[in-house]
């Protein structure tokens, strides 16, 4: 568990993430804390839950339970409706932000001031390279990534995963860790394709 992408301040540095996971799960908050990091801004679809999912399952009730235990804030940032977030943080009583626009990262700020965090102590967690990493990391915040739970078919989303592979060949080109690029196999193996309806 000790590899992290090593910060760069290239263009493409800005999609890479720090670190992919199988499962948002699979985030120890002792791996956080040991990054220095006490705050998560988080997205929702396919993160935590797939989009016909409309509350947090008890692993996800757990794991929300198990960061704040540790004194890890967590906020909701979502780029889907209202009612999506409203309704899926009912339970879990975060910050939580809907519209969001990701990439930009106009909530993601909001969300660190609410939860007294800053760039040094904050990451973002999500599925998606152009959206969720890049609004982190364009603001200079750690990223983590995790593949689709599940994805969708539509031409347009296999178009928009396939943009991310470049950047998820070279993570692993450099990553050392087993776990890491196992996590990686829902673009090297190219399950993104052959989700189809
Ligand atoms: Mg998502």
């Amino acid at each position: 568990m000790d590899f992290l992408w090593k910060r760069g301040d290239t263009v493409s540095g800005l999609l890479m993430p720090d670190r992919v996971f199988e499962h948002f799960y699979d985030i120890d908050p002792q791996y956080l804390l040991s990054l220095g990091i006490k705050a998560l801004v988080i997205d929702i679809d396919n993160t935590l839950a797939p989009y016909e999912q409309a509350i947090p399952n008890e692993r996800a009730i757990a794991w929300f339970a198990s960061l704040s235990e540790n004194g890890i804030s967590a906020a909701l940032i979502s780029n889907n409706k209202r009612e999506r977030v409203e309704t899926f943080n009912e339970s879990l009583g975060l910050p939580a932000y809907c519209k969001s626009g990701k990439p930009s990262a106009k909530n993601i700020r909001r969300a660190m001031a609410q939860m007294g965090s800053d760039k040094t102590n904050t990451a973002v967690l999500g599925d998606q390279l152009l959206t969720d990493v890049l609004g982190g990391k364009h603001i200079g915040l750690r990223a983590f990534l995790v593949p689709p739970i599940k994805d969708r078919s539509s031409a347009f989303f296999r178009f928009k995963r396939s943009l991310e592979v470049p950047t998820v060949k070279r993570y692993v080109k450099h990553c050392s860790d087993v776990e890491s690029v196992s996590a990686c196999g829902f673009w090297l193996d190219k399950r993104y394709k052959s989700n189809k309806e």
